[in-house]
């Protein structure tokens, strides 16, 4: 069985019965993406303890790929630039019923799951980054990947481990950050501060946690609560809450035609339903889109249903302006870009049309005027995965 962990703690708050140990679980796969967040976690993690020089030369050796981007980041804004002042992957165990904490050595076997019943309920964290002042600890966590980070203040693996760096240091206060690393721009810190009674909570509900995961629990105390976060839920392809959903669809039992006729009363019962069959319909889809993202679907037809990624390029409107203006193109500036400063590269390429280029002209001006905001730093590129039906052979 699985360790409870901090990194668990956003969505087992939010779901507890996706907790470990609640419902059978499936073997998490890594992502290409956390075996990158992995390896820079590791290279900043060593700048701390031996220096930058050494740090790219030990990570580059052991990440050949990365090297081009351990090499991208600022340090001079981070903590792993700062090696006199923290330290770096300190690893707690938090005693849930008592709130002790103790630094453990993350690698010691001893800490490998124990029953919560046995020597009491243990939740393990490592915080990437630690500092202690005066009367207040620091905790940073690291993120590396570009997904929506929320408030710091909402952070539960934040919460855990200030709880954890506090009491163990002895401070009444924590101050904590997750920091965005992206190579080759300037991290973005997302703060909050938790005071005394803050963290005396923080405590109180790891307590309550506790004694939800120990006890037997009824049908009544199972409450499911589906979301964005059961994506990482390995209790996912187990959950009662997304399995029914998902099982309803599935029987396909519906009908082909609507009559033409509906009485009266029928009518309105399922106008009123329609609503709640919509809600249904986006879980099931949600769910079989996060199941679909680490193992693509056969479709009854033979093709393959597989999350495929994609890159979104968003583009800045006030740099988007000052190119088309500088390319002079007065009136696509003006319609490109509307007057609440948005714009899009369908909307700069709908305005190049409407200014009488087509043909080569237009996909030349355009491609010229995305270069250019390009340059001046004014897109930005993310990237989401799309539910897409695939042929067999391009499965991923
Ligand atoms: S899949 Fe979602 S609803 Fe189900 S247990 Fe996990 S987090 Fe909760």
């Amino acid at each position: 069985m699985k360790q409870l962990t901090v990194s668990s703690l956003n969505r087992v708050m939010k779901c507890r019965p996706s907790a470990p140990g609640v419902l059978p679980s499936a073997r998490e796969e890594s992502s290409e993406a956390a075996q990158n967040g992995t390896a820079v976690h590791a290279y900043l993690d060593a700048c701390i303890k031996i220096g930058r020089e050494q740090a790219l030369e030990q990570c580059s050796e052991r990440w050949p790929d990365m090297e081009p981007t351990f090499a991208a980041i600022d340090l001079s804004q981070i903590p792993a630039g700062q090696p006199d002042k923290f330290q770096s992957e300190l690893a707690f165990a938090i005693e849930m019923v008592s709130g002790d904490v103790q630094i453990i050595d993350p690698h010691d076997e001893s800490h490998h799951y124990i029953p919560p019943d046995a020597v009491g309920h243990w939740l393990y964290g490592t915080a990437d980054v630690v500092g202690v002042g005066e009367d207040h600890v620091l905790v940073y966590d690291y993120k590396t990947g570009r997904a929506p980070l929320g408030m710091a203040s909402n952070s539960w693996q934040l919460k855990a481990l200030a709880y954890a760096a506090a009491t163990v240091y002895g401070k009444g206060k924590a101050i904590v950050a997750l920091i965005r690393i992206i190579p080759d721009r300037p991290p973005v810190y997302y703060s909050a501060e938790f005071d005394a009674f803050e963290l005396a909570k923080i405590g109180h509900d790891l307590r309550e946690l506790s004694a939800y995961l120990r006890r037997q629990k009824t049908s009544s105390e199972m409450i499911y609560a589906p979301g964005d976060h059961c994506r990482y839920c390995p209790a996912l392809r187990f959950c009662t809450a997304n399995l029914l959903t998902v099982a309803a669809l599935s029987a396909g039992n519906i009908p082909g035609d609507i009559p033409e006729l509906l009485a009266p009363e029928l009518a309105g019962r399922a106008w009123s339903n329609i609503k709640l069959l919509e809600e249904y319909i986006e879980r099931a889809k949600t769910t079989l889109k996060h199941i679909a993202e680490s193992t693509p679907l056969i479709l009854p037809n033979g093709t393959h249903l597989a999350a495929v990624e994609q890159i979104r390029e968003s583009v800045d409107a006030e740099i988007a302006r000052e190119v088309l203006l500088g390319m002079d193109f007065e009136d696509a500036a003006r319609t490109a870009v509307e007057s609440v400063l948005k714009t899009s590269k369908d909307a700069i390429k709908k305005a190049l049309r409407e200014e009488g280029l087509k043909g080569k002209p237009l996909t030349e001006a355009y491609e010229e005027a995305l270069r250019r905001i390009r340059v001046r730093g004014g897109a930005t590129e993310s990237a989401f995965s799309k539910l897409t039906e695939i042929e067999l052979k391009d499965a991923p």
